[in-house]
């Protein structure tokens, strides 16, 4: 039985919100932190939630709110670019199957989950300090308020300040090469089954799948050697966006038919697509990271969500399990880091197909590509060792 009791949680996004369940069903306290003055809604583009972040979600109680806020999409078909299908995947029997949503959506049902499991939510509180002492952490924030806690969690995404507490050296985002962009087709430009995602490789990327409504959405890149912000890149009219995206995709299937049907009020622009590298600090202290802030896999993995909700659960696991803050936060690292970082070096890969850096990627089988990812199954009964097992 662990000796923490209470949490601040720095990040009132995806992972923070899990967090704070987690540790609820781990019998401690947690108060979430976020910088914005409310909840982000409609903040952010469509994302997947795959059946391991799904079974995760299981444990805190909140996956059938988080499947009512999308919908399935448990199928894959891999194509070429010139319309040869290469392989197909219909999913594991016995997993949840993946769901696509808006970001916002998912935001607003874990938001939701955890005010009903009596979660403590403060907006408004952007953390810029922490001070350690014997008996706890105080954070410190931008409003001159502070907030006191046996440990403090920075779930504060891929710019996290915690990270920086925790090591002024620490690495920040790495920028893929590639711009992201979105968008929405209602003509029938490209074949799409519903409860299917598509991907097209060949000269360029192109992924698509079928909204409820009938309309296919669709997400690309742009090649780009020098990064733009986000701010940057909303400053470029959609129109020039749009042209640039017809260009690259001309001759591709289905990539310039998905592009001609697109107009510009429904285009997406994502901004640059970033991964964390390899953190060499978790945790220092009573400070720990979760999710974006220690490994943010890039979106090309599929998988910032569901691992960020992995590490949520397991973080609390460890707190629960293990006699002290450093031994929970050791155990923790050793149960995760290994995982995250495969899973973001192989979306690495993609990603440098996708700027045009390296051919398509292999494509191995789909129990090979999806089976390791989609079956991690955390049993929260199990007691942690120390040495994360
Ligand atoms: C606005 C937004 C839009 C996104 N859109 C997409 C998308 O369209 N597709 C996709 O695949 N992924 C998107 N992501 C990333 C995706 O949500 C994450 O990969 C994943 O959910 C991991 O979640 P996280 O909780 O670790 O980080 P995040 O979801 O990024 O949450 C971090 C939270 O910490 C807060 N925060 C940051 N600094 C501080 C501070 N100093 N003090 C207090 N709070 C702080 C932020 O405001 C944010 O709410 C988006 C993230 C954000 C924040």
């Amino acid at each position: 039985m662990g000796t923490v009791r209470t949490a601040t949680v720095i990040g009132g996004g995806i992972g923070g919100t899990v967090t704070a369940m987690a540790l609820a069903r781990a019998g401690i306290e947690a108060t979430v932190h976020e910088a914005y003055p409310g909840g982000a809604d409609g903040v952010g583009a469509m994302l997947s939630l795959a059946p391991n972040g799904l079974a995760a979600l299981r444990i805190v109680g909140a996956e059938e709110a988080v499947r009512a806020a999308g919908h399935a999409v448990p199928g894959v078909v891999m194509a070429d670019g010139a319309g040869n299908r290469l392989a197909e995947f219909h999913g594991f029997p016995g997993l949840p199957a993946t769901h696509a949503m808006a970001r916002a959506d998912l935001h607003g049902a874990l938001t939701a989950q955890a005010l009903a499991q009596g979660v403590k939510i403060e907006y408004g509180r952007r953390l810029v300090g922490a001070e350690e002492g014997r008996d706890g952490v105080t954070a410190l924030f931008a409003d001159g308020g502070t907030a006191h806690a046996d440990v403090l969690i920075g779930a504060d995404g891929i710019r996290s300040t915690v990270r920086t507490l925790i090591d002024s050296a620490a690495p920040g985002p790495e920028y893929a090469g590639v711009l992201g962009f979105g968008g929405l087709v209602t003509e029938d430009a490209a074949a799409a089954e519903p409860g299917t995602m598509y991907f097209a490789f060949g000269s360029s990327f192109i992924g698509w799948w079928r909204l409820p409504d009938g309309r296919v959405c669709w997400f690309a890149s742009l090649p780009r050697t020098e990064p733009l912000t986000w701010a940057e890149v909303q400053r470029v009219p959609a129109e020039q966006w749009l042209a640039r995206l017809r260009e690259r995709y001309a001759g591709h299937v289905p990539g310039e038919r998905l592009l001609a049907h697109t107009t510009p009020d429904t285009l997406m622009a994502t901004g640059p697509m970033e991964r964390m590298p390899s953190v060499p600090h978790w945790h220092r202290g009573r400070l720990v990271l979760v999710g974006d802030a220690v490994h943010a896999p890039s979106s090309s993995s599929g998988q910032g969500a569901s691992l960020a909700i992995e590490s949520a659960v397991e973080l609390a696991r460890c707190l629960r399990d293990l006699p002290d803050h450093a031994a929970a936060f050791g155990a923790y690292e050793r149960l995760r880091r290994t995982r995250v970082e495969l899973i973001g070096g192989n979306a690495a890969a993609t990603n440098r197909a996708k700027a045009g850096q390296a051919g398509p990627p292999a494509l191995p089988n789909p129990e090979q590509m999806f089976g390791p990812v989609h079956r991690h199954l955390i049993d929260w009964d199990a007691r942690v060792s120390a040495d994360g097992q």
